[in-house]
């Protein structure tokens, strides 16, 4: 076994904590990662506090992992030692499911292995996520960083990235059409940054006027404060399609007005409560639709971070050492993230000096 390092929630209420734990020695299909940054994702904070039940304690979490290989098993292809690799939100799946044959592993029909809060395949056991020093991965779960993109601002892509790049595809998103982004954080920044690239009108909603110039920075077209009722009615029947990242409960049918006929609104926030339900009659009377969307395959995620190479898209980062973690997440509840933190995990050192 490998000894490794890294920050634990041990129950819902306490703070993330040093902790000492193991990983297994690379199999002939793993390789062997040194994490150098992890993003933090709201997920994170869900999973840790248990809002969404279901969290096996000790809790590392953090799937939006970049680091360098530093062993690889026998029978490894894809990867040797020194290459720069990501690995997001799944480490593995059943691999012979309809949905993991189509390549479709998030939608796992015996449940993928989650990068952390497991269960691992076969045996069940809890798995341990990116904040940590080390990992061992099956390469079919690893995804190849392309040249020339930021380190520390590529982690976010591994899952900010995916979640908001995957219904853009799904929904065909294209030059022409008319895209509102709700919510500005990890998430809903990437989505402005993607949905800009495929050639969308992006129109940002947001709960935080603040937040407006920065949302201009990032490409957006137009900023609307969501409590301003007048700035929403001016967008009705218009959008063609809705990506909603928001972390918390809130009135769906303010958003489902602004739909154009067939128009689609896809949920990837995921708020521990449920929303208040929606009034039918707003999506009979224009034939409109309500999804959710879960992270992205393997073959897609890679697909994604290549699109980020070609188009030099990144997050919008702000460092953390590991120690700050906990206000990270106080600051996050408060939509204080400008707009991913990363954790530069050299800063682990100073817990294991
Ligand atoms: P985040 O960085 O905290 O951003 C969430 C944003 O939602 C905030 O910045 C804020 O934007 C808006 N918001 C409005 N009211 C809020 C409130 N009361 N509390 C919190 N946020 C509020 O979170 P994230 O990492 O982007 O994740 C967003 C959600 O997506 C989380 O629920 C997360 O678990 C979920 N998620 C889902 C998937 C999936 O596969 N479907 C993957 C990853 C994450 P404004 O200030 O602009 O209003
Ligand atoms: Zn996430
Ligand atoms: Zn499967």
């Amino acid at each position: 076994m490998i000894k490794a390092f890294g920050y634990a929630a041990q129950d819902a209420s306490t703070p993330l904590a040093p902790f000492s734990f193991e990983r297994r020695d690379p199999k002939e299909n793993d390789v062997q990662i040194e994490i150098l940054y992890c993003g933090v994702c709201h997920s994170d904070l869900h999973t840790a506090r248990a809002e969404w039940g279901g969290t096996n304690y000790p809790c590392v979490p953090g799937h939006e992992i970049v680091g360098r290989v530093t062993r690889v098993g026998s029978g490894v292809k894809k990867f040797k030692e020194g290459d720069l690799v990501g690995v997001g939100c799944m480490v593995d799946s059943c691999r012979t499911c309809r949905s993991c044959r189509e390549g479709l592993e998030q939608y796992c029909e015996v449940g993928f292995t989650g990068t952390y809060n497991g269960p691992e395949q076969g045996t069940g056991a809890n798995t341990y996520g990116g904040y940590s020093d080390t990992v061992t991965v099956d390469e079919s779960f690893v995804l190849r960083v392309p040249d020339g993109l930021d380190l520390a601002a590529t982690a976010p892509l591994l899952c900010a990235g995916i979640t908001t790049y995957s219904p853009l595809r799904r929904w065909r998103v294209q030059p022409g059409q008319k895209v509102g982004v709700v919510g500005l954080g990890g998430l809903g920044h990437m989505a402005v940054k993607l949905a800009c690239a495929m050639g969308a009108h992006v129109v940002l909603f947001t709960t935080s006027p603040n937040k407006r110039e920065d949302a201009l920075a990032l490409g957006a077209h137009e900023v609307v404060v969501s409590k301003d009722k007048e700035a929403m009615a001016a967008h009705v029947n218009s959008l063609d399609f809705i990506l909603d990242t928001v972390a918390a409960p809130h009135d769906l049918d303010a958003l489902l007005v602004l739909l154009a006929r067939d128009g689609a609104m896809v949920l990837v926030g995921a708020p521990a409560e449920p929303h208040p339900a929606t009034t039918v009659f707003n999506l009979i009377m224009k034939r409109r639709q309500i999804a959710g969307s879960l992270i992205g395959g393997i073959a897609e995620t890679q697909e994604m971070l290549d699109f980020c190479a070609k188009h030099g898209i990144t997050a919008e980062i702000e460092m953390i050492p590991i120690q700050d973690i906990n206000r990270a997440y106080e600051r996050m509840l408060k939509s204080d993230v400008k707009y991913r933190f990363v954790i530069d995990m050299k800063s682990l050192k100073q817990d294991a000096a």
